[in-house]
């Protein structure tokens, strides 16, 4: 069996490197640089609560690799199990994180529920109006800028070849499996993965599978570096889009979410950062941390994501084309789940089959 893997964002770095573990000729294709894509620009959130109930097991299998990741790659790309914390400030919040975690439980995922007096003791300074919060102690964060570039250099060191820079990639079909056509040389194998992150559907549609995608960027912030008080990850639970922050070991503190994801050029794919959107975004942080209200804001960014309509990735074996996979559409939430896609990717394509359930991300669902 040979394997090209088209894409290499954290999935297709993933899924190639699980795939050369299981000994199967595997070449990485990215038509930039490795792990530059959405993955570079993630907020680095390891979370599982508030995730889709049919992305629990999934999201089970990626937090067990997360755990090993730096024995697996042989470097520390910097997975802390700090916990997760998520503020509640009212009643419709609270009933909303309740609900959940009854209904998270038989997956697996145990939610501690906090008293404003418990989270005024554990986590003094957070969220001081808040009336309760839930804690995910397994869950944390990872690196962005590591784990990529991690996974690819694991895969080569297995075997894989990792062509980046690829430049213009064209995709064809033949009688023997697939044809790809890069600047750096052309590639065949039996099997083909689309990882091809935000731009998944584009290839998708090519074998006449379409999916409603949309491509969109999330708003990101960093302040300068602080002396290192805040331990877990920090969001909320609201029905909105609310903030989230977490402060990095070097005592940066990275924030995101309360405002709306901004365009994206689809020609260049470059993700603008709205200025206008900095004000709410920081009000929505200073009431999880008031402490943060005279600190200074040294960056800003955003990353091309993509969203398909249902709020779930496509994940599976295509409908229309045998030998061809797909895994993208993350939808703002792919970092957690990356290392477990890589490896029930490389399980489905190398058995045809896999352990965990995959079918709710199934490209089917938009076959009628
Ligand atoms: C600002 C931001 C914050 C986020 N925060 C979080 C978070 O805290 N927690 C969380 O779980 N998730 C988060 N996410 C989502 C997460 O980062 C993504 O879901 C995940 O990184 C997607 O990985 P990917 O490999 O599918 O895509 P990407 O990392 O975008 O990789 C896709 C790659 O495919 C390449 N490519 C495209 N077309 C082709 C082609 N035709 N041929 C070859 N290569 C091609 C691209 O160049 C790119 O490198 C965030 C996303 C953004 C943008």
């Amino acid at each position: 069996m040979s394997v090209i893997v088209l894409g290499g964002g954290l999935m297709g770095t993933a899924t190639a490197f699980f795939l050369a573990r299981r000994g199967v000729a595997v070449t990485l294709v990215e038509r930039g640089r490795v792990g530059a894509g959405a993955t570079v620009a993630s907020f680095g959130n390891v979370r599982r609560s508030g995730r889709h109930l049919s992305q629990l097991p999934l999201a089970r299998r990626s937090l067990t690799l997360w755990n090993e990741a730096a024995r697996l790659l042989d470097r520390d790309v910097e997975f802390r199990a700090t916990g997760h914390l998520r503020l509640i400030f009212d009643a419709d919040g609270l009933a909303l994180m309740r609900d959940y975690a009854r209904a998270a439980r038989p997956a697996g995922l145990e939610l501690e529920e906090l008293s404003p007096a418990d989270l005024r003791r554990r986590f003094p300074g957070l969220g001081p109006d808040a009336i309760g919060a839930s804690l995910s102690p397994e869950d944390g964060s990872g690196n962005p800028r590591l784990i990529g570039p991690a996974f690819a250099a694991a895969a080569a060191r297995l075997g894989a070849q990792v062509v980046d820079d690829a430049g213009s990639v064209q995709v064809r079909r033949t009688s023997a499996g697939f044809e790809v056509v890069t600047a750096r040389g052309t590639f065949t194998a039996d099997r083909l993965v689309n990882c091809t992150g935000a731009r998944g559907g584009d290839l998708a549609a090519q074998f006449d599978e379409p999916v409603p995608i949309r491509i969109l960027g999330p708003q990101m912030g960093v302040t300068e570096p602080l002396p290192h008080r805040i331990l877990p990850v920090v969001g909320v639970w609201d029905a909105a889009h609310g903030a989230y922050l977490r402060q990095v070991e070097r005592g940066n503190v990275v924030f995101g979410g309360a405002v709306d994801r901004t365009e994206v050029d689809p020609a260049t794919g470059h993700a603008h950062v709205d200025p206008a959107h900095l004000p709410h975004q920081l009000r929505a942080v200073v009431r999880l941390v008031p402490a943060l209200r005279h600190v200074a804001v040294i960056r800003q960014w955003s990353g091309a994501e993509g969203y398909v309509a249902d709020g779930l990735p496509v994940m599976g074996p295509s409908l229309t084309t045998p030998g061809l996979f797909h895994a993208f559409g993350f939808c703002g939430h792919g970092f957690q789940l990356g290392p477990g896609v890589g490896d029930a990717m490389a399980e489905l394509v190398a058995t045809g089959r896999c352990d965990t359930p995959l079918d709710a991300m199934h490209v089917a669902r938009f076959a009628a």
